[in-house]
């Protein structure tokens, strides 16, 4: 992965998809003094089956901003479209957009836009319109004319420079980030602050799980990139 940037903005559609995705990485790169926003279009309020959305819209965003802490991660914010309907498109385009202004990012992270995660296992449709939207908005974000109202009205002046695009968790790995032992811990603690969530989904307990989840998605970045410990994106240059 390049090394030279100094600013970050992840940009995904629920809490936990960058624990589950990328945070290794971000412990990694936070531990190093860059600086990393998150950006989540919604506050996962239909991911608990049990807990309906106005409750669980407060307990994710909680352990959202939990998990962010634990891997180094002081800007977490939230748009406000709704869990398991994103719609990609302008609107959504339009507010990443105006994040990427504001945090003015080198290297912008998302999270698996494809159909799948490889093979026949079907991708959901937020990943995959908040993915696209995100690649597609880091152009939007340095050109005037597409939402010109950003700079008219809020003050954002257009930003052209993001050098990359990471995408987290696809099935098309390009590059990797080497991670140690303390790195991949950091990114336990901040998988498993989503308790409400994991349990909801396990018996285990969200450490356990956490553990087990990560250690096997490591392992096998590991075995495409010389037998360490990793996390892998797929990058596209701009
Ligand atoms: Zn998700």
């Amino acid at each position: 992965m390049p090394e030279d940037w100094q600013r970050a903005l992840a940009v995904v559609a629920h809490p936990d998809d960058l624990e589950y995705g990328a945070a290794a990485a971000v412990a990694r790169w936070t531990d190093a003094g860059r600086e990393i926003g998150y950006l989540l279009a919604t506050r996962g309020e239909a991911g608990i089956d049990g807990i309906p959305p106005e409750g669980a819209a407060r307990i994710r965003e909680a352990e959202q901003r939990a998990s962010a802490k634990a891997v180094g991660v002081g800007t977490v914010e939230f748009l406000e479209h709704r869990d398991g309907v994103i719609e990609e498109g302008p609107a959504l385009r339009r507010d990443i957009a105006a994040a990427i202004r504001r945090h003015r990012p080198e290297l912008l992270i998302t999270f698996n836009h494809h159909d799948t995660w490889g093979g026949t296992v079907w991708n959901t449709p937020d990943h995959r319109a908040v993915g696209r939207a995100a690649l597609d908005a880091a152009g939007d974000a340095g050109n005037r004319w597409i939402f010109p109202e950003l700079a008219r009205d809020e003050g954002l002046e257009p930003w052209g420079g993001i050098r990359w695009m990471a995408v987290a968790g696809s099935p098309y790995p390009t590059h990797a980030v080497e991670v140690g032992d303390t790195d991949v811990e950091r990114a336990v603690a901040s998988l498993a602050e989503h308790q409400a969530y994991i349990r909801a989904l396990s018996d285990r307990e969200p450490a356990e799980y956490a553990r087990e989840f990560l250690g096997s998605t490591m392992e096998i970045a590991a075995r495409r990139f010389g037998g360490r410990p990793a996390v892998a994106f797929q990058l596209y240059p701009r």
